[in-house]
């Protein structure tokens, strides 16, 4: 094979990605302030931000980050497990332990790195792990790497699950993992997670729950929908969406953690995050309790704009949350309806294959609570006309 053969595979590809319309290219914005971009010059109302509460440009989560930078410097410098764990660090998940109400917390660099790491731990090649068809590539990756078997369940279909997990009783598994997301990060529905702890307990599996899209937004002081729960063994939550910062915890047993921290290589080699962002976690998690006004206008906003939507014939799924899918079917759909949006002053990504299965492109709305009620009725207006002129 010649050299100029060595990258065939890398035309090929891209080739195939840009027939099928997902190809993807990086579009670079400038942040303006909770819901404003720019882009080429020009103001976008974002819509695709997971800074579900604004917290990215608060002022107290900004000035923690540089107290915290002055005191302790821009880096960690070393991985936890050597000399990176400050006491900044074992505060913080000492607190959001005690918000959660769970015995012990452990942070990670993202929470990709978390799904897959933690994942990696808990699966061998002699166990299975039943994974949500749904679920984010994150924890399918986790679960591939790991070598399980792993089987996908129809998306919240309990009664599936509970087939598999009746299948796998006379089974020689070392144990059985389900995985689920809480709220479901393209679809905007929900998990029923009583369900699920007692689908966990009745055949004695693992549970492992991923809060990303419900952490900061939904359940009891914001702190999600199954971190408090003691029948959810693991729950993973995200501080770069709602928290408006970086990075990822785990909330489980003391023992689970003492374990992790052992056995996890994507906690043990890499370097602890940076005191910047320890600061804004901590910031933005004493904030958590006082933001209940601002969740409240953020599942009205979802109701307003989910209403809306319907009433003007479209598709918004099974969203339940502050995450609005319009479904569109085909990539080209997706696409137009998202650039016509730009040509309106807003910003909706076109989310395709592979991140959603075939056949379902979709514009996926995000909300946040600092969008007005005049965010909303521009993008409602402009969807309008953009339906009528092009559908
Ligand atoms: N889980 C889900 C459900 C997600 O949507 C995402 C982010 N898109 C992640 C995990 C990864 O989190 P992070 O961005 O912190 O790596």
């Amino acid at each position: 094979m010649g050299q100029e053969d060595k990258f065939a595979f890398v035309e090929a590809f891209l080739e195939g990605r840009s027939r099928q319309q997902t190809r993807r290219s990086l579009q670079g914005v400038v942040p303006l302030d909770a819901v404003h971009v720019q882009k080429q010059g020009k103001t976008l109302v974002n819509f695709s931000a997971n800074d579900y509460l604004g917290l990215s440009k608060h002022p107290v989560l900004i000035a923690a980050a540089q107290d915290y930078t002055q005191r302790y410097g821009t880096g960690a410098t070393a991985s936890r497990l050597v000399t990176g764990s400050f006491d900044i660090h074992q505060q913080l998940e000492a607190a959001l332990a005690a918000d959660c109400g769970r015995e012990a917390a452990l942070l990670f660099n993202s929470g990709f790195q978390a799904n897959v790491t933690v994942l990696g731990a808990l699966l061998d090649r002699h166990a299975l792990v039943l994974c949500d068809r749904l679920v984010h590539s994150s924890l399918l990756n986790g679960a591939l790497a790991s070598r399980a078997t792993l089987t996908r369940y129809r998306h919240n279909d309990h009664e599936h699950l509970e087939s598999l997990l009746r299948q796998a009783v006379n089974q020689r598994y070392s144990r059985v993992v389900i995985v689920s997301e809480t709220v479901f990060s393209m679809d905007g529905d929900r998990a029923d997670v009583d369900r699920l702890v007692h689908l966990a307990q009745t055949y004695g599996a693992i549970l492992y729950l991923d809060e990303a899209h419900a952490i900061g937004v939904l359940g009891a002081g914001g702190m999600g929908l199954a971190m408090g729960n003691p029948g959810v063994d693991l729950a993973m939550g995200t501080l770069g969406k709602a928290f408006g910062a970086f990075g990822a915890f785990l909330v489980c047993s003391a023992r689970l953690r003492d374990y992790l921290i052992n056995a996890c290589p994507g906690f043990i080699y890499t370097t602890a995050l940076p005191p910047s962002v320890i600061g804004a976690i901590a910031a933005a998690l004493k904030l958590m309790p006082s933001l209940e006004g601002d969740r409240q206008r953020l599942t009205r906003h979802a109701e307003t704009l989910r209403n809306q939507l319907r009433a003007a014939g479209f598709d918004t799924g099974p969203s339940s949350t502050h995450i609005i899918p319009i479904m569109l079917g085909e990539a080209e759909r997706a696409l137009s309806l998202a650039q016509w949006l730009e040509t309106q002053g807003i910003l909706a990504a076109a989310i395709r294959p592979p991140t959603v299965p075939q056949g379902t492109a979709r514009l996926r709305l995000a909300l946040s609570s600092q969008h007005t009620r005049q965010h909303l009725g521009s993008l409602i207006g402009a969807l309008r006309n953009g339906h009528g002129q092009r559908h």
